[in-house]
């Protein structure tokens, strides 16, 4: 039971980051926020996504290039241009990383208005790091876990960030509904959207990227909206006007 709970808490906080983070933040601008506060989400980011730490700076580029090129070739994760879910994975990982290392070329427009912490990723982005939060999975499970099967979990724990990118990006270009036709595969993937922390309503985001709630029709709902919304009362945040 407290493996369960472990792992459907660092589910939502991982993904909240991704959500609202990586995704709205980083990717598409939706608010802004000071450098200081930019500097906590980066740190509340690594401690959560841990051995699956996203740079925030390089998902913004490959999202901006996956809005740009959608279903395209030149799309860094692409159902159509993968034979299953685990070769995207696997595309995905070198294309993130390819970019990450400047070895693939980014045009600027690409680059505009990203957060970046190089000196952060220096210690964070690196292979003893990962391995250091794998030991710490790794002795999470070996206390709490209570039956064989809870170990089945330990592998989406250590990939959770990815997993997590992948089950969007895989799922949202090939099942589900729309409520708008595109010129892309775009689907929402759940009607009721208590997963993915509104990420869900993907092909409503393809048809409005730069719109704050992904939730449109009376039953979607949208917790990475909401939690926006939260933070802006906070003062932690700005949302951008043009929204
Ligand atoms: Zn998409
Ligand atoms: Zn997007």
């Amino acid at each position: 039971m407290a493996i369960l709970i472990f792992f459907i808490l660092h589910w939502y906080i991982s993904l909240f980051f991704q959500s609202v983070f990586h995704h709205r933040y980083a990717a598409h601008n939706a608010f802004t926020m000071s450098k200081a506060w930019e500097k906590v989400f980066y740190i509340g980011c690594f401690l959560s996504q841990g051995s699956s730490y996203i740079s925030a700076n390089t998902y913004g580029i490959m999202h901006r290039l996956h809005h740009e090129h959608t279903d395209q070739e030149e799309d860094p994760h692409s159902p159509h241009f993968t034979r299953n879910a685990m070769h995207m994975m696997w595309v995905t990982r070198n294309n993130y990383l390819d970019i990450y290392t400047g070895k693939t070329p980014v045009a600027d427009k690409y680059r505009k208005n990203l957060p970046s912490w190089v000196a952060f990723e220096r210690l964070t982005h690196t292979f003893w790091m990962r391995a250091l939060f794998v030991g710490i999975y790794i002795a999470i499970y070996a206390l709490l876990a209570t039956a064989w099967w809870q170990y089945l979990l330990l592998p989406l724990t250590i990939t959770m960030g990815a997993f997590q990118g992948l089950c969007i990006n895989w799922w949202a270009h090939r099942f589900g509904y729309e409520n708008y036709k595109m010129d892309n595969t775009s689907k929402n993937i759940l009607p009721v959207d208590l997963v993915f922390w509104g990420e869900a309503y993907h092909n409503n985001h393809h048809k409005n990227p730069g719109r704050q709630n992904n939730a449109v029709r009376w039953f979607e709902l949208d917790p990475g909206y909401w939690s926006m919304r939260g933070l802006q009362k906070l003062g932690i945040i700005r949302m951008a006007r043009s929204h």
